[in-house]
């Protein structure tokens, strides 16, 4: 056992503060990684102020971060797919049982019995996770992504959560060359939707309630914006769409958007408004529209997000941030003041 370096809060309300955590030694599956930026997810701002409690309670002090890259330090003996000095990403999951029907298929994000990489029991030290606001992670091999060389590091991190959680449904949904595809919301999410969707060859359609953020969502790859609180505008859409991605995480009306999709169409949730949604089954039934939701994406899915990213030179849009400003990176976030994720840049918690 080793000690980090990290930033954690001590309670739901408390500043994240400059402390040490302890990290295993490798052992023989493991990579240990230097951590050189990592990602603030809206998650992890729920996390530290336990607003998620009735389903995931917050163990203080907690490290939160899963939008991870680095490069390796270390690796154990049995490690074959990384070398000291090779960049590795690390997302959501750090673990999972691997052996129930869903890890079989690679889909790890739906096994009952997955570690996230903060604030799960942690199966080596005991205690819970912690996540990437450190300088360094140990992580089995099965759990570390191989990053594209040619990519800007800090624009690679957001893929490990909001890169794959929009990737993943378009592909499986079938988003491709000729598909009409909607994304509601461009934020963090939608802002990678976008660029997935554009180079996936789909007609890419942004809505939006800000008419100012039009000529952003056109640079992004959106071939149309359209302001969603004008209903002429919604209305000339009707029955078109074959897939939306919906990223809004705040109450919203759904059916305006169920009743833009074509026969057999498909709205995704990736967004996770903390009430239910009221759906009209009638914006369903008529055109055998679905309605589903998505969360991450498996690590063979995962990979291949990366290596497709590689492919396109995609990264997310960040403002890379010195980790001393992490408190007020999370007041900024809970007013959507980012274009399009912070980063923080891990070097600046070496003068901690
Ligand atoms: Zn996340
Ligand atoms: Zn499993």
């Amino acid at each position: 056992m080793f000690n980090a370096k990290a930033y954690s809060a001590a309670s739901a309300t408390s500043p994240f503060a400059s402390s040490t955590i302890p990290r295993r030694d490798p052992t023989e599956h493991d990579v240990q990684i230097e951590i050189l930026f990592c990602g603030i997810c809206h998650s992890d701002l729920h996390y530290a102020r336990d607003e998620w409690h009735s389903i995931m309670p917050t163990v203080y002090p907690c490290v939160p971060g899963h939008e991870i890259v680095g490069r390796v330090t270390k690796v154990g003996s049995a490690v074959t797919k990384f070398k000291p000095g090779n960049l590795a990403g690390v997302g959501c999951l750090v673990d999972s049982d691997r052996t129930c029907p869903h890890c079989q298929a690679g889909l790890e994000q739906f096994c009952q019995k997955q570690t996230l990489t903060y604030g799960s029991p942690d199966k080596h030290l005991g205690g819970v996770t912690y996540g990437g606001y450190s300088d360094s992670i140990v992580v089995d091999e099965r759990f570390v992504l191989r990053i594209p060389p040619n990519l800007n590091l800090a624009g690679v991190a957001p893929l490990h959560c909001a890169g794959i959680t929009t990737y993943s449904p378009m592909r499986h949904w079938g988003v491709t060359k000729g598909k009409k595809v909607g994304v509601v919301g461009l934020g963090g999410l939608g802002h990678m939707g976008v660029k997935f969707a554009h180079a996936f060859g789909a007609h890419v359609v942004v809505f939006t309630t800000s008419p100012g953020k039009k000529e952003d969502a056109l640079r992004l790859g959106a071939d149309e914006v359209v302001v969603s609180r004008n209903a002429d505008e919604m209305q000339k859409h009707a029955g078109s769409f074959d897939f939306i991605l919906d990223t809004i995480a705040a109450d919203h009306d759904i059916n305006a958007y169920i009743n833009l999709l074509t026969r057999d169409g498909n709205l995704t949730l990736v967004g996770a408004p903390s009430m239910p949604l009221a759906v009209a089954a009638f914006g369903l039934l008529l055109g055998r529209r679905s309605l589903s939701g998505s969360p991450i994406g498996g690590l063979p899915e995962t990979q291949e997000m990366l290596d497709f990213c590689g492919k396109h030179n995609i990264t997310a849009d960040v403002e890379v941030i010195p980790i001393q400003k992490v408190n007020e990176a999370y007041e900024r976030l809970l007013k959507s003041d980012v274009k399009y994720r912070f980063v923080i840049d891990m070097a600046s918690l070496k003068s901690e």
